[in-house]
């Protein structure tokens, strides 16, 4: 069975990839499961898919297989977009959730209800070593809330009520009903289809 590393050592974005991603035929295997050290990928790009690229172009090449990669953020309105593709490290490096959420919290400070407009975005890669490679993207909109509210999930998430959720923030989804309406589930049902045809092909 042609087996996929995961190009991440983020627990949350392997969990849901794993839950997303059933394709019957592929394995999605980690650096974890292959007793190996991750690898450093500077993410130097200035969109999601360059990153997304980047990270799973060098899985690919250094483990010799097929290397699926996320790059996602938040992009928020009020702030112009920010953080966008530097959420992981928006109050600083290393990345650190509690401190990106008080970052955020801080710069949406006054800013009213109507316009805490927000939206999650996902690009995630599929690289073979040898170039080939498969993209799809998902977007989840939103908004930003005035306090973390819920325990699930990872990032921004505490910070997020999805439109499609009233009255719930990300954090009080579990894995699947999350799955049902994120911008990461909504890339990966993308990939899987791709995923799909290639196998009947
Ligand atoms: P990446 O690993 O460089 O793609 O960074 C993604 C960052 O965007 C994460 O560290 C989070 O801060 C944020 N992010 C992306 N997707 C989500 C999500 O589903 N929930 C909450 N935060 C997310």
């Amino acid at each position: 069975m042609p087996r996929v590393i995961i190009a991440s050592t983020n627990a949350g974005k392997v969990a849901e990839i794993r839950s997303a991603l059933s394709t019957p035929g592929w394995a999605f295997i980690t650096v974890e499961d292959l007793g190996a050290e991750p690898l450093e990928v500077q993410e130097t790009g200035e969109t999601f898919l360059d990153n997304a690229r980047l990270k799973a172009k060098a899985y690919a090449q250094h483990f010799g297989m097929p290397a699926l990669a996320d790059d996602s953020g938040l992009e928020v309105d009020a702030l112009r977009g920010a953080p966008g593709v530097r959420s992981a490290r928006y109050a600083g490096e290393p990345g650190d959730d509690r401190a990106n959420n008080a970052r955020l919290l801080s710069e949406m400070e006054g800013v009213p209800e109507e316009a805490r407009t927000a939206r999650f975005r996902s690009v995630v890669v599929l690289a073979w070593p040898q170039g080939r490679e498969l993209v799809a993207g998902g977007v989840c909109e939103g908004r930003i809330g005035f306090r973390p509210v819920g325990t699930h999930g990872f990032g921004y998430d505490p910070l997020f009520l999805p439109d499609a959720t009233p009255g719930r923030a990300m954090a009080e989804l579990d894995l699947a009903e999350k799955n049902t309406i994120s911008h990461r589930g909504a890339a990966l049902r993308k990939l899987h289809d791709l995923l799909a045809e290639e196998c009947l092909a």
